[in-house]
């Protein structure tokens, strides 16, 4: 029985916060090589910012959660990752209608995390192959509906889109550029993992890691 609720979203949440603390320095180093070394530094202040925003006002309901952590990182994240991931989060929030049957848990949670993906196009731009968070964050969207599409249950699906994310971040090595800080240097930006790419990677084995156990 899959429930995706208030509890599970912040665990996720929290899990992610973990990972990006954790990786702090290795994001920081990627976006040295390619950027101004900030992504690291960036995102933790903006997921640790986000953990005590959910801790000082629990949400109701999971969307609520999600909201939280959008308008966090859009307040407290410069950079163009805060507005990137708060507009996912949003939009994520947004379309996440989990309704009474938690048998459709599974599919709101893939059709939210699309409607964020989707989110950062809008915002951002970018397509796929640009080198950006959208690599690592498109497979994982397909590879999550293409799971429960096939029967599987929520782990081996949230499992299925977590090593795609990974093997859409190291996919972005050879490529160059096409969006963001990294474009600037054109093909001299091959040859590096895109940070955003290796950020969004680890959002994606967080709610795998969080959310396990849940069907
Ligand atoms: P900044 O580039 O402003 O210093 P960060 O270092 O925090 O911001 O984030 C850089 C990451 O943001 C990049 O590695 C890339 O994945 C992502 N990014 C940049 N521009 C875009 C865009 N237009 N669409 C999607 N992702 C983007
Ligand atoms: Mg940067």
């Amino acid at each position: 029985m899959t429930v995706v609720d208030a509890a599970a979203l912040t665990a996720w949440v929290r899990e992610f916060a973990r990972l990006v603390h954790e990786q702090r320095d290795t994001l920081t180093q990627l976006d040295s090589a390619i950027g101004d070394a900030d992504h690291g530094a960036n995102l933790d202040r903006g997921m640790t910012a986000a953990v005590a925003a959910l801790e000082a006002t629990p949400p109701d309901d999971p969307a609520a959660a999600l909201k939280t952590v959008a308008t966090t990182l859009i307040k407290t994240v410069g950079g163009a990752s805060g507005p990137l991931y708060g507009t996912f989060f949003l939009r994520a929030a947004g379309a996440l209608d989990v309704g009474t049957d938690p048998t459709h848990h599974g599919r709101a949670l893939a059709a939210a995390l699309r409607a964020g993906y989707d989110g950062v196009i809008a915002r951002g731009k970018a397509e796929r192959g640009d080198k950006t968070m959208l690599d690592a964050l498109g497979p994982a969207c397909d590879a999550f509906d293409e799971a429960l599409a096939a029967g599987k249950a929520l782990d081996e699906a949230l499992g299925a889109a977590a090593e795609a994310a990974a093997q859409g971040r190291d996919a972005t090595e050879p490529l160059i550029a096409r969006k963001g800080r990294a474009s600037y240097l054109g093909e001299r930006s091959a040859g590096h993992l895109d940070p955003g790419a290796a950020s969004a990677a680890l959002l994606v084995e967080a709610a795998a890691t969080a959310l396990a156990g849940r069907g």
